[in-house]
């Protein structure tokens, strides 16, 4: 039996929430068992969280469901953040910029509110599940790169995202692959962040005047040493992860690679020439991301109406 209280009609049909808290938009994303969109939002994230996040999330939630007539059996919540391997605590968001104890009993609260089971998880293995959805690779080893303010980066191993010992596998922005000479966000000297990541991109553009605008930079400016090296890092980087896990398959996304005249062909060469033949290299395939702005928030309701279809177990 569920330790939560009843919170709907009874006999309201029931409906999973997945939510996608950015550093700008809030997303939600109602579906029912089947996997069916019944519902979703986008709003400012300081708009929804002006009264505290579990207030925020939970009015948000609660005003749809009963104008839909219908009871909440589970949400997942995914943060740019180390999530705890309790999937309840959140450990360190630094690009969300909140109070130190923002978070406090923030699964409990939302749980009291909403009368069913809450999880947490780092944003890319939200992503990471939509992406697995949309491809049909439950069953398989698959690994997602996701370059875009950061190198996110995220493992989806015997049908879910594997998040390690602690919570905090799949850090491969934060690999010593960078610039010695930088401090990373985290903390640590030279992540490949530093290098590799749409923040690095930015900040190399804004060193001097260019004439063209920084969306653009894939088609002005892919020969500069300092993209050609983000290039080269990130290839590195994502071919290390392949010889490590052999994937079935990896997922390339996020904002600088949807970005125009991203050299995608290039970059997979450039993986493809570090990856050890004859296997994984023969086999190993490289998919496309798809770039909604609402995957993280599908992806959670996707995890929060476990158990995964087609998984070892089920
Ligand atoms: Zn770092």
């Amino acid at each position: 039996m569920r330790p939560f209280p009843s919170a709907g009609p009874q006999g309201a049909r029931g409906l999973v929430a997945g939510v996608d808290m950015g550093a700008t938009h809030l997303r939600l994303c109602l579906q029912d068992p089947q996997g069916a969109l019944v519902y979703s939002t986008q709003q400012p994230t300081a708009t929804v969280i002006r009264d505290g996040i579990a207030r925020g999330v939970a009015n948000l939630i609660t005003g749809q469901l009963s104008r839909l007539g219908a009871r909440c059996t589970g949400l997942v919540m995914g943060f740019p953040a180390l999530v705890a391997k309790d999937r309840r605590t959140v450990v360190s968001a630094p690009n969300l910029a909140l109070a130190e104890h923002a978070f406090d009993g923030l699964a409990g609260r939302l749980e009291q509110s909403l009368g069913c089971p809450v999880a947490f998880y780092r944003d890319v293995n939200l992503q990471l599940r939509w992406d697995v959805a949309e491809n049909r690779l439950e069953r398989q080893v698959v690994l997602g790169a996701y370059l875009g303010t950061g190198m996110g980066f995220a493992a989806w191993l015997q049908g879910e995202p594997w998040t390690g010992a602690h919570g905090a596998a799949g850090e491969l922005g934060h690999i010593p692959l960078g610039d010695p000479q930088q401090t990373c966000t985290c903390g640590n000297p030279g992540c490949l962040e530093t290098l590799c990541s749409g923040r690095a991109m930015a900040r190399w553009y804004h060193q001097a005047a260019r004439d063209y605008p920084l969306g653009e930079l894939f088609r002005y400016a892919v020969d500069e040493p300092a993209i050609q090296l983000m290039l080269v890092r990130g290839a590195q980087s994502i071919a290390t992860a392949i010889n490590l896990f052999d994937p079935d398959a990896v997922i390339l996304g996020g904002g600088v690679m949807d970005m125009p005249s991203f050299p995608r062909g290039y970059f997979i060469a450039h993986i493809r020439q570090h990856v050890r033949q004859p296997l994984p290299g023969n086999r190993v395939r490289f998919i496309a991301a798809s770039s909604s702005a609402f995957n993280g928030a599908r992806g959670a309701a996707m995890l929060a109406a476990r158990p995964v279809d087609g998984a070892p177990g089920d």
